[in-house]
């Protein structure tokens, strides 16, 4: 596996992959990586075009509102690296902070993903989307990938940067692969190790009441009273809700009543942020 970590060593990889006549798949990752990410790799590794797989692990300060989440996310380079090296992974990028986010006076554009941005994810982290869109944007131009794979598990962002190729105009097939739980149902996320002893056994309640009200409103229940249900029940095992909502999976915009969709949500123990989601199907 190569260990890219300048813009020239990565400019070199990529043009030796089109002279060898191969596609890149790109997996954009902050790193500490579990099963989860693992998976997005191998989703871009059994393409049929066999693509050279290029992973990047780069702590985005850009999309971080909150210092404190940013200085203690988890970085773990070097099992991050055997992890991958195991995985038969062709290159790793790792970018610097200043290679890919100079001083804010030197670098003044930003990508504004709009009204998908407007709700959830992007109400409860003011700033969060355009900074993510923005670094991938840079990321998709260095690395000019055919295909790049991400997780449905952070559902919003899938559906920002599907939007961001189609309106930019950028030759790239997004690919969204489904969450990666542990046996217990929780969605795999670096943070999660930061919950206590008792926090991990209720973490497991946020997927099991998202399945729940799915369940509940295929079964015709009104959407109202089930919302209202599920709330209570995670405000009662001690969440603190940002939200829980059925949503339009294409716009995100909230649904009114029970129609098929998507079930957002996010929610706190401690001060651990959790964040699932679940599609809901009407017949
Ligand atoms: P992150 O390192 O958290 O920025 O995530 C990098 C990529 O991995 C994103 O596309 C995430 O949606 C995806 N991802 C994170 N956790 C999971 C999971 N449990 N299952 C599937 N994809 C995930």
């Amino acid at each position: 596996m190569e260990i890219i970590r300048d813009l020239n060593e990565l400019s070199n990889w990529r043009q030796a992959q089109a002279k060898a006549g191969r596609n890149v798949a790109f997996v954009p990752t902050m790193g500490n990586l579990h099963n989860g990410h693992l998976n997005l790799v191998k989703a871009a590794q059994s393409r049929v075009d066999q693509p050279a797989v290029l992973v990047s692990i780069f702590v985005n300060p850009m999309q971080f509102n909150d210092v404190n989440d940013l200085a203690r996310y988890p970085r773990t380079e070097a099992e991050d690296i055997a992890q991958l090296t195991q995985l038969r992974v062709d290159a790793v990028f790792l970018p610097s902070e200043t290679d890919l986010t100079p001083e804010t006076d030197a670098f003044t554009v930003r990508v504004d993903p709009g009204e998908l941005a407007a709700h959830w994810e992007g109400a409860a982290r003011p700033g969060h989307f355009t900074g993510m869109a923005t670094i991938v944007t840079k990321l998709f131009h260095l690395a000019q990938p055919q295909v790049a794979v991400f997780g449905e598990k952070d559902f919003q962002q899938l559906q920002i940067v599907r939007r961001l190729v189609r309106d930019l105009n950028m030759p790239i097939e997004i690919v969204g692969v489904p969450t990666t739980r542990a046996e217990d149902g929780l969605a795999l996320s670096s943070r999660n190790r930061f919950l206590d002893e008792a926090q991990r056994l209720t973490a497991p309640l946020l997927h099991a009441t998202l399945v729940d009200t799915a369940q509940q409103l295929r079964l015709g229940s009104p959407l109202n009273a089930v919302l209202e249900n599920a709330r209570t029940r995670l405000t009662s095992a001690g969440f603190k809700l940002d939200y829980f909502a059925l949503c339009r999976a294409d716009t995100l915009d909230p649904l009114l009543s029970a129609e098929s969709g998507i079930l957002l949500a996010a929610a706190r123990l401690g001060a651990i942020r959790l964040l699932d989601n679940q599609p809901v199907v009407m017949e």
